[in-house]
């Protein structure tokens, strides 16, 4: 995975010609740091896990990054989402460089004791390279804010109060409102500035969505409360799809009711991975990475496909993408709304003041509009693909800090 990432960054620095002693500088991780975490299991069994941090690069400002808990979790994809969130935090602009990790479990199978137990330990055991102003967790697949109020509560037990060493804690615990639905939103506000190169709006398209956890939740109701024709959803378990477009209200009640889409009765059930070939505008897979390979691309009827994952794309599928004219807002730019509030929390709780729901959002309007404007604006003018774009602003931004900063 980690290859893949750097094949798009090496793709971005050919065109700038950034020269092999800042593209060395720029491409592996600074520190990668594996721990082994042993638990007591609810039964009085021993329980090891494996947990990752991956510091990519800090050139403008501290680690910053999610956390996931998934069986798929190493140090190859934790490397590889690390970079991706060094250039994310870049295109947007706000000042961090990129982290990431997380534990090979899967939380399904563990109860909230366990859960609470694998994270404290998890967190006293990188507690040395994380901090306030070194390195800020936040949610990732299969991470909520409960795991982050943990992650607080730990950490400031080991070093006295600190809220902001971790984003994405409940708003009843120095979280900041608008932190969940951040990413879903940021996604919509990025489809929206694309549309608008379309003279089209977020009404005119239909959308298919690719998981139901909190980004494609928050997302398809943004999508839809603007007019938006959400055709099909997933989640882990199946698919639901209805050409009329589904009441996407009427959907979210059913999953905080039943935990899952099966059995939602206004629309047909599909298997969970025709998701990706159903007739629609916009494809957006919002779950894990590796869904559009070479294998699958040739079956995706939509036009527009919009990254809310991480990873989702690999290099083949997306120049097999970029010769279908198939144009791919890259996740790099189109899901930065959950760094964003992430950025604005850490700034309250630094400042200690709280910001409300309506300036976090037009503030998170303006971050995304600024940064998709950017990227599109270059695409455009280079006649390169927009993930391109996005990569080549990163690259500037990142090797100017570390050219500033010096070797
Ligand atoms: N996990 C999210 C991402 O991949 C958010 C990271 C953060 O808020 O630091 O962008």
């Amino acid at each position: 995975m980690f290859d893949q990432t750097t094949y798009y960054f090496r793709q971005a620095a050919e065109i700038m010609g950034i020269g092999k002693r800042i593209q060395r500088l720029l491409e592996n991780p600074q520190r990668v740091v594996k721990v082994e975490i042993v638990i007591e299991r609810d039964s009085g069994e021993l329980a090891t896990f494996t947990g990752f941090r991956v510091q990519h690069n800090n050139a403008r400002g501290p680690f910053k990054g999610g956390l996931r808990y998934h069986p798929t979790v190493n140090e190859d994809h934790s490397t590889a989402l690390a970079a991706l969130m060094t250039w994310k935090a870049a295109i947007v602009d706000v000042p961090y460089g990129g982290a990431k990790g997380g534990i090979n479990c899967d939380p399904r199978d563990l109860s909230p004791g366990e859960l609470e137990r694998i994270t404290r330990k998890f967190t006293s055991e990188i507690s040395d390279v994380i901090g306030p102003n070194r390195d800020i967790p936040a949610p990732d697949v299969n991470t909520n804010s409960q795991i982050m109020a943990w992650i607080m509560n730990e950490y400031s037990r080991l070093n006295g109060f600190s809220p902001a060493v971790v984003t994405g804690k409940p708003v009843e615990l120095h979280g900041s409102p608008g932190r969940d639905e951040a990413t879903g939103l940021g996604v919509a506000f990025c489809i929206r500035e694309w549309l608008k190169r379309e003279d089209a709006e977020i009404k005119d398209r239909t959308y298919a969505i690719q998981g139901f956890g909190n980004v494609g939740n928050f997302l398809a109701h943004h999508l839809s409360i603007r007019g938006g024709r959400v055709v099909a959803v997933s989640d882990v378990f199946g698919a639901i799809l209805n050409p009329n477009g589904l009441d996407v209200e009427a959907v979210r009640a059913w999953v905080s009711e039943h935990g899952k889409l099966e059995g939602y009765p206004d629309a047909e059930a599909i298997p969970r991975d025709d998701l990706l070939y159903v007739e629609c505008d916009v494809m957006v897979p919002a779950a894990l990475g590796g869904v559009f390979t070479k294998e699958n691309v040739h079956r995706v009827k939509a036009t527009l496909i919009v990254e809310a994952a991480n990873a989702p794309t690999t290099p083949e599928a997306d120049k097999m993408f970029q010769d279908a004219g198939v144009r791919v807002l890259p996740d790099v730019l189109a899901n930065a709304g959950g760094i964003i509030v992430s950025y604005f929390e850490w700034v309250q709780n630094i400042q200690q003041f709280r910001w409300d729901l309506d300036d976090i959002r037009s503030r998170l309007d303006n971050f995304m509009s600024r940064a998709a404007k950017t990227v599109f604006d270059l695409a455009e003018k280079k006649e390169i693909p927009v993930r391109t774009a996005a990569y080549i602003v990163a690259i500037g931004r990142v090797g100017k800090a570390t050219v500033l900063s010096g070797i």
